[in-house]
């Protein structure tokens, strides 16, 4: 019997949902990119802040006169990027 690592059987549990939510991936990749770059928030207020930035970004780009679906989805998944983060450090 081959043995699964961790990786592999988490992906094949949540196949389904990477199927029906295909930015999930994109999601995670951002908060491991931003893990690598910053420190844990240190507080809830923090973290509040910081998912405040990035919805203002999005905001930013949906208001604009030719708005980027592009642009709009790189920052909406900086969003949930950042509220996951918020979930893992400060609940
Ligand atoms: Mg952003």
């Amino acid at each position: 019997m081959v043995e699964q690592n961790h990786s592999q059987y988490w992906m094949g549990e949540y196949q389904g949902v990477f199927n029906n939510l295909p930015f999930l991936r994109e999601v995670i990749d951002e908060l491991d990119s931003a893990t690598k770059k910053y420190k844990d928030f240190n507080s809830a207020h923090e973290g509040y802040a910081v998912i405040l930035e990035e919805l203002d970004e999005l905001w930013d780009e949906i208001k604009k006169r030719k708005p980027s679906r592009d642009r709009i989805s790189k920052e909406a998944v900086q969003v949930a990027a950042m509220a996951f983060r918020f979930l893992r450090d400060c609940c």
